[in-house]
């Protein structure tokens, strides 16, 4: 069975979407996307897509949440649900020492306030606002791909 990949997305973004629909059906995936536009009811465009498919939001800040809401309440799950920021600044959880610190694109970054090279995670916590953001170790000698 080919994995279908929903990319939801919004005017802004189409492009960067366009570029991912094209990797992912160059891999031999199935792939379509849903722009936010005028007179879309994203909801009911949802329902209409198999429940196994793996969703990829691309959006600034505010808007993936509301996003990502949509996607959950049309019956995805959270683990099939990856955001792909654009623009904009957003906020870090150093699993570490607890420090919540805005970040911008770039995943890896240093904790302002435990000084560990922290990495962004696709979790966000609605508890903290924030994406739970885990340290990142210079020796890569784990190289364990599966997921259970
Ligand atoms: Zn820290």
């Amino acid at each position: 069975m080919i994995l279908k990949t929903i990319i939801l997305t919004d005017q802004n973004n189409m492009e960067r979407a366009c570029d991912r629909k094209n990797d992912i059906q160059q891999a031999g995936g199935n792939c379509r996307i849903l722009g936010l536009e005028e007179g879309i009811d994203l909801e009911k465009e949802l329902s209409f897509q198999p429940l196994g498919a793996q969703i990829l939001i691309i959006a600034e800040k505010d808007l993936i949440q509301n996003l990502r809401q949509l996607a959950i309440k049309a019956g995805f799950k959270q683990k099939d649900i990856t955001l792909i920021h654009t623009g904009g600044s957003f906020n870090a959880f150093c699993s570490q020492c607890h420090h919540i610190q805005t970040f911008t694109q770039q995943k890896e970054f240093d904790c302002a306030n435990c000084h560990q090279t922290i990495e962004a995670s696709d979790h966000f916590s609605a508890y903290h606002q924030a994406y739970l953001a885990y340290p990142v170790f210079t020796q890569k000698n784990q190289s364990d791909e599966t997921k259970g």
